[in-house]
Protein backbone atom coordinates (compact mmCIF):
# COMPACT_ATOMS: atom_id res chain seq x y z
CA UNK A 1 0.00 0.00 0.00
CA UNK A 2 1.19 3.52 -0.81
CA UNK A 3 2.00 5.54 2.16
CA UNK A 4 -0.78 8.41 2.82
CA UNK A 5 0.58 12.03 2.81
CA UNK A 6 -1.10 14.51 5.21
CA UNK A 7 -2.15 16.78 2.99
CA UNK A 8 -3.95 13.67 1.03
CA UNK A 9 -5.58 13.12 4.47
CA UNK A 10 -7.36 16.38 4.37
CA UNK A 11 -8.40 15.24 0.89
CA UNK A 12 -9.62 11.89 1.92
CA UNK A 13 -11.63 12.87 4.69
CA UNK A 14 -13.05 15.65 2.83
CA UNK A 15 -14.69 13.36 0.18
CA UNK A 16 -15.53 10.79 2.70
CA UNK A 17 -17.57 13.91 4.49
CA UNK A 18 -21.64 14.35 4.33
CA UNK A 19 -23.00 16.14 1.40
CA UNK A 20 -19.97 18.70 1.42
CA UNK A 21 -19.03 21.06 -1.55
CA UNK A 22 -16.11 23.59 -1.74
CA UNK A 23 -16.13 26.01 -4.81
CA UNK A 24 -13.71 29.41 -4.86
CA UNK A 25 -15.08 32.64 -4.10
CA UNK A 26 -14.39 33.69 -7.90
CA UNK A 27 -17.66 35.31 -8.32
CA UNK A 28 -19.62 34.64 -10.91
CA UNK A 29 -17.57 31.12 -11.98
CA UNK A 30 -17.49 30.00 -7.98
CA UNK A 31 -14.92 26.96 -9.53
CA UNK A 32 -15.94 23.58 -7.72
CA UNK A 33 -12.66 22.44 -5.65
CA UNK A 34 -13.53 19.39 -4.00
CA UNK A 35 -16.27 17.60 -3.57
CA UNK A 36 -17.34 14.76 -0.99
CA UNK A 37 -18.73 11.28 -2.67
CA UNK A 38 -22.13 11.83 -0.71
CA UNK A 39 -22.61 15.17 -2.56
CA UNK A 40 -22.17 13.36 -5.73
CA UNK A 41 -24.95 10.97 -4.71
CA UNK A 42 -26.76 13.52 -3.61
CA UNK A 43 -27.11 15.48 -6.88
CA UNK A 44 -26.41 12.40 -9.23
CA UNK A 45 -23.44 13.94 -10.75
CA UNK A 46 -19.41 12.59 -10.82
CA UNK A 47 -16.53 13.89 -9.76
CA UNK A 48 -14.85 14.48 -13.55
CA UNK A 49 -18.02 16.53 -13.85
CA UNK A 50 -18.02 19.02 -11.24
CA UNK A 51 -14.16 19.67 -10.06
CA UNK A 52 -12.46 22.35 -11.84
CA UNK A 53 -15.72 23.41 -13.11
CA UNK A 54 -17.97 26.54 -12.51
CA UNK A 55 -20.52 25.65 -10.20
CA UNK A 56 -23.42 27.20 -12.47
CA UNK A 57 -21.71 25.18 -15.50
CA UNK A 58 -22.38 21.91 -13.50
CA UNK A 59 -25.79 23.14 -12.11
CA UNK A 60 -27.08 25.49 -14.64
CA UNK A 61 -30.78 25.25 -13.78
CA UNK A 62 -29.85 26.16 -10.11
CA UNK A 63 -32.84 28.73 -9.13
CA UNK A 64 -34.05 28.29 -5.90
CA UNK A 65 -37.46 28.86 -5.06
CA UNK A 66 -37.07 32.20 -5.27
CA UNK A 67 -34.02 35.33 -5.00
CA UNK A 68 -32.93 34.47 -1.08
CA UNK A 69 -32.40 30.56 -1.84
CA UNK A 70 -31.45 30.69 -5.93
CA UNK A 71 -27.65 29.34 -5.34
CA UNK A 72 -26.32 32.69 -7.22
CA UNK A 73 -27.15 35.16 -4.70
CA UNK A 74 -26.43 33.43 -1.84
CA UNK A 75 -23.02 32.45 -2.49
CA UNK A 76 -22.47 35.75 -3.79
CA UNK A 77 -23.84 37.22 -0.15
CA UNK A 78 -21.90 34.91 1.64
CA UNK A 79 -18.48 36.63 -0.33
CA UNK A 80 -19.77 40.21 -0.14
CA UNK A 81 -21.15 39.94 3.87
CA UNK A 82 -18.60 37.09 4.50
CA UNK A 83 -21.16 35.60 7.25
CA UNK A 84 -22.94 31.73 7.24
CA UNK A 85 -26.00 31.55 5.27
CA UNK A 86 -28.53 28.74 5.50
CA UNK A 87 -31.09 28.15 3.33
CA UNK A 88 -33.17 25.74 5.49
CA UNK A 89 -35.09 24.09 2.21
CA UNK A 90 -33.32 24.32 -1.01
CA UNK A 91 -35.35 23.20 -4.06
CA UNK A 92 -33.58 21.36 -6.81
CA UNK A 93 -34.06 19.37 -10.40
CA UNK A 94 -31.48 16.84 -10.91
CA UNK A 95 -31.47 13.88 -13.62
CA UNK A 96 -31.89 10.14 -11.99
CA UNK A 97 -29.45 8.63 -13.63
CA UNK A 98 -31.12 5.58 -13.72
CA UNK A 99 -34.58 6.36 -15.07
CA UNK A 100 -33.29 9.48 -17.19
CA UNK A 101 -35.85 11.26 -15.87
CA UNK A 102 -35.72 14.83 -14.01
CA UNK A 103 -37.18 14.80 -10.45
CA UNK A 104 -37.40 17.67 -7.79
CA UNK A 105 -35.25 17.17 -4.99
CA UNK A 106 -35.08 19.30 -1.78
CA UNK A 107 -32.04 20.15 0.30
CA UNK A 108 -31.20 21.77 3.73
CA UNK A 109 -27.94 24.49 3.12
CA UNK A 110 -25.30 25.50 5.07
CA UNK A 111 -23.03 28.04 3.17
CA UNK A 112 -19.98 28.81 5.44
CA UNK A 113 -17.13 31.31 4.05
CA UNK A 114 -13.75 30.37 4.23
CA UNK A 115 -11.12 33.16 4.85
CA UNK A 116 -7.58 33.81 3.34
CA UNK A 117 -4.82 35.13 4.83
CA UNK A 118 -6.03 38.86 4.54
CA UNK A 119 -9.44 38.02 5.67
CA UNK A 120 -11.37 37.89 2.70
CA UNK A 121 -13.23 35.02 1.69
CA UNK A 122 -11.46 32.82 -0.69
CA UNK A 123 -13.50 29.67 -0.73
CA UNK A 124 -17.47 28.78 0.68
CA UNK A 125 -17.87 25.30 2.37
CA UNK A 126 -21.36 24.40 0.79
CA UNK A 127 -22.70 21.21 2.67
CA UNK A 128 -26.59 19.93 2.10
CA UNK A 129 -28.27 17.35 3.41
CA UNK A 130 -30.99 15.71 1.30
CA UNK A 131 -34.70 16.26 3.10
CA UNK A 132 -36.41 14.92 -0.17
CA UNK A 133 -38.34 12.48 2.10
CA UNK A 134 -39.36 14.96 5.21
CA UNK A 135 -40.62 17.72 2.58
CA UNK A 136 -42.20 15.42 0.35
CA UNK A 137 -44.08 13.08 3.55
CA UNK A 138 -44.90 17.02 4.44
CA UNK A 139 -46.34 18.25 1.21
CA UNK A 140 -48.56 14.62 0.97
CA UNK A 141 -49.84 15.38 4.78
CA UNK A 142 -50.54 19.20 3.93
CA UNK A 143 -52.82 17.83 1.05
CA UNK A 144 -54.69 15.54 2.43
CA UNK A 145 -55.13 17.86 5.51
CA UNK A 146 -56.44 20.21 2.49
CA UNK A 147 -58.76 18.32 1.26
CA UNK A 148 -60.26 17.25 4.40
CA UNK A 149 -60.72 20.82 5.66
CA UNK A 150 -62.60 21.43 1.92
CA UNK A 151 -64.75 18.46 2.41
CA UNK A 152 -65.63 19.73 6.34
CA UNK A 153 -65.60 23.59 4.81
CA UNK A 154 -68.23 22.65 2.08
CA UNK A 155 -70.54 20.74 4.57
CA UNK A 156 -70.46 23.18 6.80
CA UNK A 157 -69.43 20.91 9.36
CA UNK A 158 -67.10 21.92 12.24
CA UNK A 159 -63.99 19.77 13.11
CA UNK A 160 -62.88 19.31 17.09
CA UNK A 161 -59.76 17.52 18.59
CA UNK A 162 -59.69 17.21 22.42
CA UNK A 163 -57.26 15.56 24.59
CA UNK A 164 -58.25 13.99 27.40
CA UNK A 165 -55.73 14.05 29.79
CA UNK A 166 -55.21 18.09 29.71
CA UNK A 167 -58.32 19.01 27.97
CA UNK A 168 -55.99 20.51 24.74
CA UNK A 169 -59.07 21.85 22.35
CA UNK A 170 -58.21 22.32 18.90
CA UNK A 171 -60.96 23.28 16.17
CA UNK A 172 -61.76 24.88 13.08
CA UNK A 173 -63.08 28.27 12.17
CA UNK A 174 -66.69 26.75 11.33
CA UNK A 175 -66.87 25.93 15.71
CA UNK A 176 -67.00 29.57 16.51
CA UNK A 177 -69.49 30.33 13.75
CA UNK A 178 -71.68 27.52 14.32
CA UNK A 179 -71.77 28.83 18.14
CA UNK A 180 -72.65 32.21 17.14
CA UNK A 181 -69.09 34.06 17.44
CA UNK A 182 -67.28 34.95 14.55
CA UNK A 183 -65.42 32.57 13.09
CA UNK A 184 -61.82 34.33 14.12
CA UNK A 185 -62.91 34.50 17.64
CA UNK A 186 -60.83 32.27 19.72
CA UNK A 187 -63.12 30.10 22.12
CA UNK A 188 -62.57 27.84 24.74
CA UNK A 189 -63.89 24.35 25.57
CA UNK A 190 -65.37 25.86 28.70
CA UNK A 191 -67.05 28.84 27.08
CA UNK A 192 -68.89 26.67 24.44
CA UNK A 193 -69.94 24.11 27.00
CA UNK A 194 -71.27 27.27 29.00
CA UNK A 195 -73.80 28.20 25.85
CA UNK A 196 -74.92 24.18 25.80
CA UNK A 197 -78.98 24.16 27.72
CA UNK A 198 -78.15 22.82 30.84
CA UNK A 199 -80.56 20.05 31.37
CA UNK A 200 -79.32 18.68 27.96
CA UNK A 201 -76.06 19.30 28.90
CA UNK A 202 -76.58 16.97 32.43
CA UNK A 203 -79.18 14.77 30.50
CA UNK A 204 -77.35 14.06 27.22
CA UNK A 205 -73.94 15.24 26.49
CA UNK A 206 -72.67 13.65 30.27
CA UNK A 207 -74.37 10.47 29.16
CA UNK A 208 -72.73 10.48 25.75
CA UNK A 209 -69.74 11.16 26.85
CA UNK A 210 -69.57 8.12 29.08
CA UNK A 211 -70.95 6.05 26.73
CA UNK A 212 -68.19 7.19 23.99
CA UNK A 213 -65.50 5.93 26.85
CA UNK A 214 -67.50 3.03 27.29
CA UNK A 215 -67.88 2.32 23.25
CA UNK A 216 -65.61 4.63 21.18
CA UNK A 217 -68.28 6.41 20.05
CA UNK A 218 -69.72 9.88 20.29
CA UNK A 219 -73.13 11.35 18.98
CA UNK A 220 -75.80 13.86 21.09
CA UNK A 221 -78.41 16.28 19.71
CA UNK A 222 -78.26 18.76 21.89
CA UNK A 223 -79.73 22.49 22.31
CA UNK A 224 -76.91 25.60 22.73
CA UNK A 225 -77.64 29.45 23.43
CA UNK A 226 -76.33 31.88 21.01
CA UNK A 227 -74.49 35.45 22.40
CA UNK A 228 -78.02 36.84 21.01
CA UNK A 229 -80.03 34.93 23.35
CA UNK A 230 -81.52 32.45 19.65
CA UNK A 231 -81.56 29.06 20.61
CA UNK A 232 -80.25 26.69 18.11
CA UNK A 233 -79.31 22.73 17.41
CA UNK A 234 -76.04 21.14 17.28
CA UNK A 235 -75.20 17.80 16.51
CA UNK A 236 -72.11 16.45 17.44
CA UNK A 237 -70.24 13.44 16.47
CA UNK A 238 -67.21 11.84 16.98
CA UNK A 239 -64.25 8.98 17.73
CA UNK A 240 -62.41 8.13 20.81
CA UNK A 241 -59.09 7.20 20.30
CA UNK A 242 -57.04 5.09 22.60
CA UNK A 243 -53.23 4.76 23.44
CA UNK A 244 -50.95 0.71 23.41
CA UNK A 245 -52.38 0.14 26.49
CA UNK A 246 -56.39 1.07 25.21
CA UNK A 247 -56.76 3.89 27.76
CA UNK A 248 -58.77 7.02 26.15
CA UNK A 249 -56.82 10.00 25.22
CA UNK A 250 -58.14 11.72 22.40
CA UNK A 251 -61.66 12.33 21.11
CA UNK A 252 -61.98 14.01 17.93
CA UNK A 253 -65.44 14.85 15.34
CA UNK A 254 -67.26 16.76 14.11
CA UNK A 255 -70.14 19.07 14.79
CA UNK A 256 -73.57 20.63 12.58
CA UNK A 257 -75.29 23.31 13.13
CA UNK A 258 -78.92 21.15 12.46
CA UNK A 259 -81.27 23.94 13.40
CA UNK A 260 -83.20 24.48 10.42
CA UNK A 261 -84.29 20.91 10.45
CA UNK A 262 -85.48 21.10 13.81
CA UNK A 263 -86.93 24.04 14.10
CA UNK A 264 -89.06 21.88 10.72
CA UNK A 265 -89.48 19.02 13.36
CA UNK A 266 -90.92 21.32 15.60
CA UNK A 267 -93.45 23.24 13.40
CA UNK A 268 -94.60 19.65 11.67
CA UNK A 269 -94.81 17.91 15.91
CA UNK A 270 -97.16 21.68 16.50
CA UNK A 271 -98.75 20.99 13.83
CA UNK A 272 -99.65 17.08 14.34
CA UNK A 273 -100.43 18.26 18.22
CA UNK A 274 -103.20 20.85 17.15
CA UNK A 275 -104.67 19.09 14.14
CA UNK A 276 -105.14 15.86 16.93
CA UNK A 277 -106.29 18.20 19.63
CA UNK A 278 -109.03 19.70 17.48
CA UNK A 279 -110.24 16.68 15.87
CA UNK A 280 -110.65 15.25 19.52
CA UNK A 281 -113.38 17.37 20.46
CA UNK A 282 -116.19 16.79 17.85
CA UNK A 283 -115.44 12.73 18.12
CA UNK A 284 -116.17 13.12 21.34
CA UNK A 285 -119.43 14.06 20.82
CA UNK A 286 -120.23 11.50 18.04
CA UNK A 287 -119.19 8.98 20.34
CA UNK A 288 -121.71 10.26 23.35
CA UNK A 289 -123.94 10.54 20.34
CA UNK A 290 -123.57 6.82 19.25
CA UNK A 291 -123.64 5.74 23.03
CA UNK A 292 -126.85 7.81 23.67
CA UNK A 293 -128.22 5.63 20.38
CA UNK A 294 -127.46 2.92 21.25
CA UNK A 295 -129.04 2.70 24.68
CA UNK A 296 -132.66 4.24 23.14
CA UNK A 297 -132.44 2.00 20.57
CA UNK A 298 -131.33 -1.56 22.59
CA UNK A 299 -134.89 -1.88 23.89
CA UNK A 300 -136.40 -2.06 20.23
CA UNK A 301 -134.16 -5.49 19.88
CA UNK A 302 -133.27 -4.50 16.53
CA UNK A 303 -130.05 -6.55 16.36
CA UNK A 304 -129.08 -4.92 12.64
CA UNK A 305 -128.97 -1.73 14.77
CA UNK A 306 -127.72 -2.51 17.81
CA UNK A 307 -124.75 -4.29 15.54
CA UNK A 308 -123.94 -1.17 13.17
CA UNK A 309 -123.81 0.56 16.25
CA UNK A 310 -121.86 -1.52 18.38
CA UNK A 311 -119.18 -1.42 14.91
CA UNK A 312 -119.53 2.72 14.50
CA UNK A 313 -118.46 2.42 18.12
CA UNK A 314 -115.75 0.44 17.42
CA UNK A 315 -114.73 2.57 14.63
CA UNK A 316 -114.85 6.06 16.50
CA UNK A 317 -113.00 4.54 19.35
CA UNK A 318 -109.93 3.44 17.17
CA UNK A 319 -110.07 6.44 15.31
CA UNK A 320 -109.89 8.23 19.03
CA UNK A 321 -107.04 5.92 19.37
CA UNK A 322 -105.13 7.03 16.52
CA UNK A 323 -105.45 10.62 17.48
CA UNK A 324 -104.22 10.13 21.12
CA UNK A 325 -101.71 8.30 19.28
CA UNK A 326 -100.73 11.60 17.32
CA UNK A 327 -100.80 13.83 20.22
CA UNK A 328 -98.84 11.20 22.21
CA UNK A 329 -96.17 11.58 19.48
CA UNK A 330 -96.19 14.78 19.34
CA UNK A 331 -96.09 15.11 22.79
CA UNK A 332 -92.88 12.57 23.09
CA UNK A 333 -90.97 14.03 20.33
CA UNK A 334 -91.35 17.80 22.84
CA UNK A 335 -90.34 15.67 26.03
CA UNK A 336 -93.74 16.38 27.52
CA UNK A 337 -95.54 12.94 27.12
CA UNK A 338 -95.56 12.38 31.15
CA UNK A 339 -96.41 8.79 33.05
CA UNK A 340 -99.09 8.91 35.81
CA UNK A 341 -98.43 5.77 37.68
CA UNK A 342 -100.76 3.63 40.43
CA UNK A 343 -101.35 0.35 41.49
CA UNK A 344 -103.48 -2.08 38.99
CA UNK A 345 -104.48 -5.47 38.62
CA UNK A 346 -102.97 -6.48 34.71
CA UNK A 347 -104.98 -9.68 34.16
CA UNK A 348 -108.11 -7.21 34.50
CA UNK A 349 -106.34 -4.63 32.52
CA UNK A 350 -105.82 -7.16 29.24
CA UNK A 351 -109.37 -8.83 30.13
CA UNK A 352 -110.64 -5.43 29.24
CA UNK A 353 -108.46 -5.07 25.84
CA UNK A 354 -110.09 -8.47 25.00
CA UNK A 355 -113.40 -6.87 25.46
CA UNK A 356 -113.07 -4.52 23.85
CA UNK A 357 -111.41 -6.13 20.64
CA UNK A 358 -113.82 -9.05 20.54
CA UNK A 359 -116.65 -6.11 20.07
CA UNK A 360 -115.93 -6.14 16.39
CA UNK A 361 -117.01 -8.99 16.28
CA UNK A 362 -115.40 -13.29 16.90
CA UNK A 363 -112.85 -12.65 13.80
CA UNK A 364 -110.04 -14.63 15.77
CA UNK A 365 -110.04 -17.64 18.55
CA UNK A 366 -108.50 -15.16 21.78
CA UNK A 367 -107.27 -17.11 24.96
CA UNK A 368 -105.95 -15.70 27.79
CA UNK A 369 -105.80 -18.07 31.06
CA UNK A 370 -104.05 -16.48 33.56
CA UNK A 371 -102.35 -18.60 36.61
CA UNK A 372 -101.41 -16.11 38.89
CA UNK A 373 -102.89 -12.29 39.75
CA UNK A 374 -100.05 -9.54 39.49
CA UNK A 375 -100.22 -6.17 40.44
CA UNK A 376 -98.29 -3.59 38.77
CA UNK A 377 -97.47 -0.17 38.96
CA UNK A 378 -97.51 1.97 36.20
CA UNK A 379 -99.21 4.14 34.12
CA UNK A 380 -102.51 2.12 33.43
CA UNK A 381 -103.62 4.26 30.25
CA UNK A 382 -100.36 4.00 28.67
CA UNK A 383 -100.03 -0.33 29.44
CA UNK A 384 -103.55 -0.32 28.44
CA UNK A 385 -102.60 1.26 25.33
CA UNK A 386 -99.69 -1.25 24.31
CA UNK A 387 -101.67 -4.39 25.25
CA UNK A 388 -104.93 -3.33 22.93
CA UNK A 389 -101.37 -1.99 20.34
CA UNK A 390 -100.05 -5.77 20.44
CA UNK A 391 -103.94 -7.32 20.13
CA UNK A 392 -104.95 -5.19 17.34
CA UNK A 393 -101.67 -5.65 15.28
CA UNK A 394 -102.61 -9.51 16.04
CA UNK A 395 -105.98 -8.96 14.75
CA UNK A 396 -105.07 -6.94 11.83
CA UNK A 397 -102.16 -9.37 10.79
CA UNK A 398 -103.48 -12.88 10.98
CA UNK A 399 -106.23 -14.65 9.12
CA UNK A 400 -109.57 -15.25 10.18
CA UNK A 401 -110.10 -17.68 12.44
CA UNK A 402 -107.01 -18.43 14.01
CA UNK A 403 -105.87 -18.07 17.75
CA UNK A 404 -104.46 -15.18 19.63
CA UNK A 405 -102.60 -16.10 22.65
CA UNK A 406 -102.05 -13.81 25.27
CA UNK A 407 -100.19 -14.15 28.59
CA UNK A 408 -99.12 -12.63 31.80
CA UNK A 409 -96.40 -14.32 33.82
CA UNK A 410 -94.13 -12.97 36.79
CA UNK A 411 -90.36 -13.52 35.87
CA UNK A 412 -87.86 -13.34 38.31
CA UNK A 413 -90.21 -10.33 39.90
CA UNK A 414 -90.93 -8.70 36.53
CA UNK A 415 -94.34 -8.94 34.50
CA UNK A 416 -94.16 -10.37 31.45
CA UNK A 417 -96.66 -10.44 28.92
CA UNK A 418 -96.93 -11.98 25.42
CA UNK A 419 -99.18 -11.72 22.41
CA UNK A 420 -99.37 -14.48 20.25
CA UNK A 421 -100.65 -14.46 16.77
CA UNK A 422 -100.52 -16.93 14.00
CA UNK A 423 -100.53 -14.46 11.02
CA UNK A 424 -98.22 -13.46 8.00
CA UNK A 425 -95.16 -13.40 10.74
CA UNK A 426 -91.84 -10.67 10.25
CA UNK A 427 -88.41 -11.14 8.51
CA UNK A 428 -85.70 -10.70 10.57
CA UNK A 429 -84.20 -7.98 8.96
CA UNK A 430 -87.92 -5.78 9.71
CA UNK A 431 -87.94 -7.12 13.00
CA UNK A 432 -84.96 -4.39 14.95
CA UNK A 433 -87.22 -1.37 12.41
CA UNK A 434 -90.39 -2.34 13.81
CA UNK A 435 -90.14 0.00 17.06
CA UNK A 436 -88.73 2.98 15.05
CA UNK A 437 -90.98 5.96 14.33
CA UNK A 438 -93.42 5.40 11.05
CA UNK A 439 -92.17 2.29 9.97
CA UNK A 440 -94.32 -0.22 8.46
CA UNK A 441 -93.02 -3.55 6.51
CA UNK A 442 -93.38 -3.56 2.93
CA UNK A 443 -95.03 -6.43 1.02
CA UNK A 444 -98.28 -7.15 -1.24
CA UNK A 445 -100.23 -8.20 1.87
CA UNK A 446 -99.14 -5.17 3.94
CA UNK A 447 -101.20 -2.97 1.27
CA UNK A 448 -104.39 -3.51 2.03
CA UNK A 449 -104.11 -3.00 6.23
CA UNK A 450 -104.45 0.10 7.04
CA UNK A 451 -101.99 2.14 9.38
CA UNK A 452 -99.14 4.22 10.41
CA UNK A 453 -96.50 3.07 11.97
CA UNK A 454 -96.64 4.88 15.21
CA UNK A 455 -98.41 2.05 17.64
CA UNK A 456 -95.04 0.12 18.12
CA UNK A 457 -92.75 3.45 18.47
CA UNK A 458 -95.03 4.85 20.95
CA UNK A 459 -95.17 1.28 22.84
CA UNK A 460 -91.83 1.00 22.75
CA UNK A 461 -91.38 4.64 23.89
CA UNK A 462 -93.93 3.44 27.10
CA UNK A 463 -92.12 0.84 27.74
CA UNK A 464 -88.89 2.25 27.77
CA UNK A 465 -89.96 4.91 30.18
CA UNK A 466 -91.02 2.38 32.92
CA UNK A 467 -87.44 0.54 32.48
CA UNK A 468 -89.06 -2.33 30.76
CA UNK A 469 -88.26 -4.50 27.94
CA UNK A 470 -90.38 -4.21 24.22
CA UNK A 471 -89.17 -7.37 21.63
CA UNK A 472 -90.71 -9.63 19.52
CA UNK A 473 -89.56 -13.49 18.15
CA UNK A 474 -91.13 -14.22 14.60
CA UNK A 475 -90.48 -15.88 11.66
CA UNK A 476 -92.02 -15.06 8.40
CA UNK A 477 -95.28 -16.63 7.72
CA UNK A 478 -95.17 -18.82 11.05
CA UNK A 479 -96.87 -15.93 13.17
CA UNK A 480 -95.12 -13.48 15.58
CA UNK A 481 -95.01 -13.43 19.58
CA UNK A 482 -94.70 -9.50 20.89
CA UNK A 483 -93.36 -8.91 24.34
CA UNK A 484 -92.57 -6.54 26.85
CA UNK A 485 -91.77 -6.14 30.41
CA UNK A 486 -91.77 -4.49 33.50
CA UNK A 487 -90.13 -4.48 36.47
CA UNK A 488 -92.39 -5.12 39.51
CA UNK A 489 -90.46 -4.13 42.78
CA UNK A 490 -89.86 -0.25 41.05
P1 LIG B 1 -99.26 0.00 12.10
O1 LIG B 1 -99.81 -1.35 12.42
O2 LIG B 1 -100.20 1.12 12.34
O3 LIG B 1 -98.63 0.07 10.74
P2 LIG B 1 -97.36 -0.47 14.26
O4 LIG B 1 -96.29 0.46 14.76
O5 LIG B 1 -98.33 -0.98 15.24
O6 LIG B 1 -98.06 0.34 13.09
O7 LIG B 1 -96.61 -1.66 13.56
C1 LIG B 1 -95.53 -1.42 12.70
C2 LIG B 1 -95.39 -2.50 11.64
O8 LIG B 1 -95.00 -3.72 12.28
C3 LIG B 1 -96.68 -2.84 10.94
O9 LIG B 1 -96.90 -1.95 9.87
C4 LIG B 1 -96.43 -4.27 10.49
O10 LIG B 1 -95.67 -4.25 9.30
C5 LIG B 1 -95.56 -4.85 11.58
N1 LIG B 1 -96.31 -5.65 12.59
C6 LIG B 1 -96.75 -5.24 13.78
N2 LIG B 1 -97.37 -6.24 14.44
C7 LIG B 1 -97.33 -7.31 13.62
C8 LIG B 1 -97.78 -8.67 13.74
N3 LIG B 1 -98.43 -9.12 14.83
N4 LIG B 1 -97.53 -9.50 12.68
C9 LIG B 1 -96.89 -9.06 11.58
N5 LIG B 1 -96.43 -7.79 11.43
C10 LIG B 1 -96.65 -6.94 12.42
Amino acid sequence: MMPVLPEDIFQIIFEKSPGSLLVKADIPHFTVVAVSDSYLCITSSTREGLVGKGFFEAFPDDTGFDEDTNARNVFAKVVHTGQTIDVPTYRFDVLNAATQTREVRYWSCCNTPIFDAENKVAYILNTVVDISGEVKAKEAALESENRLRLAAEATELATWDLGLADQTFIYSPRLAEIFGHPAEMEITLAGIRGQVNADDMENIVIKAYHNALATGHYLYEVRINWPDGSLHWIKTQGVVLTNENKRPVRMLGTILDITESKRDEIRKNDFIAMASHELKTPLTSLKAYIQLLAKKLSADNDSFVINALAKANYQVNRMTDLIHGFLDLSRLESGKLQLRTRDFRINKLINDNIGEARLMGPSHIIIFEPTEEIIIHADKEKISQVIGNFISNAIKYSDRGTRITIESKNIDSNLQVSVKDEGIGIKLKDQEKLFQRFYRVENDRMKNISGFGIGLYLASEIIQRHKGKIWVESREGEGSVFYFSLPLTA
